[in-house]
């Protein structure tokens, strides 16, 4: 039995009371695009607007130096979240896809060359394809992905003969925003640092749903988003080492991210400043530091007990589902992200009628169009949970299916 008491969870979700198509009580189940957030997150940030608001770094007037230390304490609290005991390693973004695009514009474009070899795998998101695509067309690089194999787990041979090409850069994602797919984070970096080379982790669905340690893990870079964790939108955070932050150029030039502009030019700001052009989401900042606060008092061992159990049951509950298939591992080794087909039915049509029975799920290829096009589907539902679900969402999931397939009986 899980240690999350659900109704008091979801209690602590303005969002969820709140009913849809009139008197549909919401089932939301789309977490994994974006989670809800707990009324503690969004206190703060009005707090932040009514008592606090100016710009940070700055001004030196009682609201500026609030504004700052209650910004800067974020940054301090989302570090320790992850196991990162220097805040400088923390550079706020808006999101883990510009974190990911910091990495190859300012690293990628100084240190790699043509002809480098990069290892990405047939699971990533766009958000950390994409990059390495244009990266690659601008600087001539060489990518390869490792497999996919057909229970949703990472080819580990492949992943090795890769290793034996000596890439200089592995970029892969903690866990599969379609497959639910945990992969072995800790071994592959390990083995990637030993093949030489520089190692990025997309965690925008590992941090929101497991304690993530940085410390233990070791990557070069880490890569999340504020919106999947109960935090506000605009806010996402790039983890680095500090020796390959202080060697990469600035990101964008502006205002914070400079130590002195003359006529002549301009020397930056440290770390992390350097990558913080311009006034930041000081209010999504604060978001975020509550988002961690919140998250660490439910704990996220309960987080993640609480999605393995919800998971086991959802698999109970779809498995005799006519037609119904899902892709990715075994319930008992994966995360609470359920990406099905059903048989003779399109998934927008399946999300439209569970939308009228007020359950939000996605349908579509979820920023993941390779990995759909390695399982020969163009398109799957996906159902994903977060600490606020309960089993009655997920019966309310079979229900809104038994009636999808009366429809198109
Ligand atoms: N990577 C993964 C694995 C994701 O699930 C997502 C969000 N769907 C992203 C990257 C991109 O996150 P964002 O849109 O917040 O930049």
């Amino acid at each position: 039995n899980s240690v999350i008491s659900n109704n008091e969870i979801a209690g602590q979700f303005p969002i969820l009371k709140q009913p849809v198509h009139q008197d549909k009580r919401l089932v939301y189940l789309d977490s994994a695009a974006t989670a809800q957030k707990p009324l503690a997150v969004i206190q703060s940030m009005n707090a932040f607007y009514e008592h606090t608001n100016a710009n940070i770094h700055r001004g030196i007037h009682a609201l500026a130096e609030a504004a700052t230390e209650a910004y800067e304490n974020a940054r301090t609290k989302t570090a320790r979240f992850i196991g990162v005991a220097d805040a400088r390693q923390l550079i706020f973004t808006r999101n883990t896809t510009e974190s990911i695009n910091l990495i190859a514009y300012t690293w990628g474009r100084k240190f790699l060359n043509k002809g480098d070899l990069v290892v990405l795998t047939e699971m990533e998101h766009h958000s950390n394809l994409v990059p390495w695509y244009m990266l690659a067309e601008e600087k001539e690089l060489r990518i390869e992905f490792v497999r996919v194999r057909d229970d949703g787990t990472l080819d580990m041979r492949h992943y090795h003969d890769l290793l034996e090409k000596k890439p200089r850069l592995v970029s892969f994602t903690h866990m599969s925003n379609v497959l639910g797919t945990i992969n072995p984070a800790k071994e592959m970096i390990q083995d990637a640092h030993r093949a030489g080379a520089v190692v990025v982790i997309d965690g925008a669905q590992a941090v929101p749903h497991f304690g993530v340690n940085l410390t233990d893990l070791e990557p070069d870079f880490y890569a999340f988003s504020g919106h999947k964790m109960c935090g506000p939108t605009g806010i996402g955070v790039l983890y680095g080492k500090m020796d390959l932050l202080n060697a990469m150029p600035p990101f964008m030039g502006g205002g914070d991210m400079i130590k002195k502009v003359t006529f002549e030019g301009f020397s930056t700001n440290d770390v992390p400043y350097k990558f913080e052009a311009g006034t930041p989401a000081i209010a999504e900042g604060i978001g975020m530091g509550a988002a961690v606060d919140y998250l660490e008092s439910v704990g996220m061992d309960a987080v993640f007990a609480h999605e393995q159990e919800l998971t086991q049951y959802a698999f109970n509950v779809l498995a005799d589902v006519k037609g119904l298939r899902i892709i990715g591992p075994g319930a008992d080794v994966r995360g609470g992200v359920i990406s099905f087909t059903l048989e003779g039915i399109h998934p927008h049509d399946v999300a439209q009628i569970l939308d009228s029975e007020g359950i939000a799920v996605r349908a579509g290829h979820h920023c993941a169009m390779p990995l759909h096009q390695r399982f020969n589907i163009p398109a799957t539902t996906r159902a994903s949970l977060y600490l606020y679900n309960t089993k009655a969402d997920l019966d309310a999931l079979r229900k809104g299916l038994d009636k999808v397939i009366e429809i198109f009986a």
